[in-house]
């Protein structure tokens, strides 16, 4: 199957491409964000890394057909689960909160939660970032601020445009199921980072939720999703099955990948 096949895209209008992976069918299936800059474009999140993204991004012209114009194009996971970070590896620029770069440098299956052992794959992928990206790093990222909203796993960032009221949120906050029970996801850490989300919203600095799943929503569908998040933790704070979901998928991950067993 060509790359022109394997990936989609929709303009979003003001230098915005939302870009699947068409034959990927599954919830697992990552949102791919393309952003046209000034003088940085930047790519959120990059799928599994299957087939080449910068090829079909180059093969579409997204970023204008002319090489003299062109800005250098930067890679940003929101976090390093497998199915944001796959296709880092396809860039050469790359950013990723400082709390996952070890887990993407040394391919820790238990991180990026990939469900494979190192025995399945022959020569894993290397990442090299080379952005390490904190609370409120803004430089070579377009028009776009780093928040630091840890929950979902340790190093989860929203990417804000603030002059446009955009954010890009990955996985700690979309229209469906939020999840937090893998691996270096924390409850009381995800109920701060929703705390957040409300104010961002009370404050008036959101119009629109670009998300790491599913489809892009407003400001109040934010706001109830957060604040519906806030109060099922705080009346159930025994959270028996945020617990028994945590340990069951850390049995299976270090089951399955000797190298984070020991
Ligand atoms: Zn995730
Ligand atoms: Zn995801």
């Amino acid at each position: 199957m060509s790359v022109a096949d394997w990936y989609a895209h929709k303009t979003l209008g003001d230098g915005i491409f939302w870009i699947q992976e068409r034959f990927y069918q599954s919830f697992n299936r990552a949102n791919i964000w393309l952003l046209r800059g000034t003088h940085q474009d930047v790519v959120i999140d990059t799928g599994l890394g299957l087939r080449s993204l910068p090829d079909y991004i180059d093969a579409q012209g997204l970023l204008g057909e002319d090489p003299q114009r062109k800005n250098p194009l930067l890679a940003v996971a929101t976090h390093a689960h497998f199915d944001h970070s796959g296709g880092l590896h396809q860039f050469q620029q790359v950013g990723v909160h400082s709390a996952e770069v070890d887990a993407l440098v040394n391919g820790d299956n238990f991180e990026t939660v990939t469900w494979l052992s190192d025995r399945e794959i022959i020569e894993p992928p290397a990442v090299q970032p080379t952005h390490i990206l904190q609370e409120g790093t803004s430089h070579t990222l377009a028009q776009l601020t780093v928040l630091h909203m840890p929950g979902h796993s340790r190093g989860s960032i929203c990417l804000h445009d603030r002059e446009n009221k955009l954010l890009f949120t990955g996985d700690v906050v979309y229209d469906g199921a939020m999840i937090d029970w893998l691996p270096y996801s924390h409850v009381s850490d995800y109920i701060s980072s929703c705390e957040r989300l409300v104010g961002l919203v009370d404050s008036e600095q959101v119009d629109q939720v670009l998300p790491g799943h599913y489809n892009t929503f407003g400001a109040k569908r934010l706001h109830r999703i957060a604040t519906g998040y806030i109060s099922r933790a705080e009346t159930c704070p025994a959270k028996f099955s945020t617990f028994a979901w945590k340990t069951l998928s850390g049995v299976a991950l270090r089951a399955f990948n000797p190298r984070s067993a020991c």
